[in-house]
């Protein structure tokens, strides 16, 4: 890491800020960044022939994230969110831009939110190249770039395959919901630090017919596979893995588990005579079949009794 020359308490204007950005980017180690910050644009050299994926979230305080959330953990987050879409598509991540509007330059929390940013970014060889620095309300919107051979999409699964999902469902929706509870507090680094699961979309990437990842809640991001794909799916209930701290204290864990959001794992669909090649870390909780008249995309049984589902998941305009 190229040494911050800035110390804390000199910053007076936004290009202080630009300036230990540009610093402490300066090393990500990634040849294929010609020119990163500091001119008009980035010039960046993509990997020859290969598809390039690109996306963009933004997170807004008191939507995404409470003011009381540690910075580290915000900027971390931010940049998760981001890196979940590219793993969803079996990308391996290249490039990030920053976009950020602050309502004052408040130095500390700035280092804490880089802090937390540039360690996830280091952690996958993601290099910041750009961004914007504004005054408003404060929100974050990143900017994902990443390559890939054969990328993953949502309507490209086939009647009979298998859905599978990685890691357990449920947790941060368990922690934003009992916050103030122990088991809320001991599943809080669900809900404030997801990790992208670039390891298992890359894996998956050759053999998988679609893939989405769970950010809305499981069965609203698997009615978009569904939507896409022109399928409808059955998932058995207790084949979704759950963790024990959430069954023991919601009763209500079904609903957490099939409605709740920000569990940012990946849900995808692979022939069933692929079944062999699941990474460790993946389950399989349903099947896809052809859409029948008046049938909703999702079904999920409980111990073979259909259960009522509220499908929307995470709306911003209700
Ligand atoms: P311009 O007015 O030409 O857009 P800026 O002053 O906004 O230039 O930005 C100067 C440089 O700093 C550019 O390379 C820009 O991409 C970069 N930059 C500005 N804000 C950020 C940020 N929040 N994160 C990363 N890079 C940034
Ligand atoms: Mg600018």
């Amino acid at each position: 890491m190229t040494a911050d020359k800035s110390t804390a308490g000199e910053w007076r204007h936004e290009f202080d800020f630009i300036e230990f950005v540009r610093q402490t980017a300066a090393s990500s180690g990634r040849r294929d960044v010609t020119h990163g910050i500091g001119d008009d644009c980035a010039v960046l050299q993509p990997p020859s022939g290969e598809h390039l994926l690109v996306s963009s979230d933004t997170l807004n305080e008191g939507v995404h994230f409470f003011s009381s959330d540690t910075p580290e953990s915000i900027g971390h987050k931010a940049l998760a969110v981001n890196l979940s879409d590219l793993a969803a598509c079996g990308a391996s991540p290249l490039w990030a831009c920053l976009n950020i509007s602050l309502p004052r330059l408040d130095e500390c929390w700035l280092r804490g939110f880089f802090t937390g940013f540039m360690r996830l970014a280091r952690r996958h060889k993601v290099a910041l190249i750009g961004g914007d620095t504004t005054h408003g309300a404060l929100s974050i919107s990143i900017t994902v770039t990443g390559h890939s051979r054969r990328p993953l999409l949502r309507g490209t699964a086939q009647a009979g395959d298998l859905v599978a999902i990685s890691g357990q469902i449920g947790s941060a929706a368990f922690a934003l919901k009992h916050r103030h509870h122990p088991a809320g507090r001991a599943l809080s680094r669900a809900l404030q630090w997801p990790q992208p699961r670039l390891d298992i979309g890359q894996t998956i990437a050759p053999f998988a017919s679609a893939a989405i990842d769970v950010s809305d809640g499981l069965a609203a991001d698997l009615s978009h596979l569904c939507q896409a794909s022109g399928l409808s799916a059955c998932v058995d209930l207790h084949a979704i893995p759950v963790h024990p701290l959430v069954k023991r204290h919601a009763p209500n864990w079904p609903a957490l588990v099939l409605a709740g959001g920000d569990d940012y794992q990946l849900l995808f669909t692979l022939a069933p005579s692929d079944k062999h090649k699941l990474p460790p870390d993946c389950h399989v909780i349903g099947h896809l079949q052809a859409t029948a008249n008046n049938s909703p995309p999702v079904r999920v049984l409980d111990n073979g009794r259909e259960l009522m589902l509220q499908t929307a998941g995470y709306r911003h305009f209700q």
